[in-house]
């Protein structure tokens, strides 16, 4: 029985291992033909793109920010009020930062491609959204040290599995070759979303939520860093940021974004 059972068995074994091999083989050459079958879609509007995440006809509704613009803030002037004129903005409530910059206006486009990369996983989006921010930031990573992306509770980060404005740091670091120092900077207690809190709120919201851990001290201590994050609306995490940067001693504390709002009164998201 054994003897005239093995030879069966081992036909058999032959014939799932080809068989397994097939299927392997007709997955591979399915997802190749899916691949061909659907090309990416614009994160945007869906319709169908070669290559990056957003199609030309969107690429174009988006509102790039180009000087002139408050030195500090980087806010947008309509007409240019000639060199060094800092916006009512910055004169009336002057951050802790020294100067921000953003690679556009925070609009329809710009809302879509953010929540993309944060909510759903899209981290195929950051190499070009990195690449729109090293180009608008240029001025403030010519002199930078270090690169420090504003870091999620250890809990959000967990549920969201990564970190969007690391995420873009990292793609700036690549491009520029400032030194990232993911680490440096810790969220040291849980903040409410900063999402329909008045400006005042948004800054209780965050204030003392940033901290520099004491070993990492040396990372921050005379350099001039660049705070990197996704969206500023009111500036109050950013600020924030900055503040314990600067108790760290960092010499000077600079902000990226891939977006800015430029109505604070509206803060649309
Ligand atoms: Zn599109």
């Amino acid at each position: 029985m054994d003897a005239s059972a093995s030879p069966s068995r081992s036909i058999a074994t032959h014939l799932g291992g080809a068989l397994n091999a097939a299927r392997a083989a007709f997955r591979h050459t399915a997802r190749i033909a899916l691949d061909i079958a659907l090309p990416t879609l614009c994160v945007s509007c869906r319709e169908p793109v070669s290559g990056e995440g957003v199609c030309a006809t969107c690429w174009s509704k988006l509102s790039f920010i180009a000087p002139p613009y408050c030195p500090r803030l980087g806010i947008p002037f309509v007409y240019d009020p000639g060199p060094e004129l800092l916006s009512m903005e910055a004169i009336a409530n002057p951050p802790a930062y020294r100067r921000a910059r953003a690679a556009v206006r925070y609009d329809d486009v710009a809302r879509t491609l953010v929540h993309a990369l944060k909510y759903q996983d899209r981290t195929d989006l950051a190499p070009a959204m990195g690449r729109w921010m090293a180009r608008a930031g240029r001025e403030l990573l010519a002199d930078a040290d270090a690169l420090i992306p504003v870091p999620l509770h250890w809990r959000r980060g967990w549920s969201r599995r990564y970190n969007q404005s690391g995420a873009l740091a990292r793609v700036i670091a690549q491009q520029t070759g400032v030194k990232l120092a993911s680490e440096a900077l810790r969220r040291v207690r849980p903040t409410q979303q900063q999402i329909g809190l008045s400006r005042s709120q948004r800054a209780t919201n965050v204030q003392g939520a940033f901290k520099v851990a004491a070993p990492r001290q040396s990372e921050i201590a005379g350099r001039r860093v660049v705070l990197v994050d996704d969206v500023l609306t009111s500036g109050a995490t950013a600020d924030a940021c900055a503040r314990a940067l600067l108790r760290a001693k960092a010499a000077a504390v600079d902000v990226l974004v891939f977006a800015r709002v430029v109505d604070t009164h509206k803060a649309p998201i």
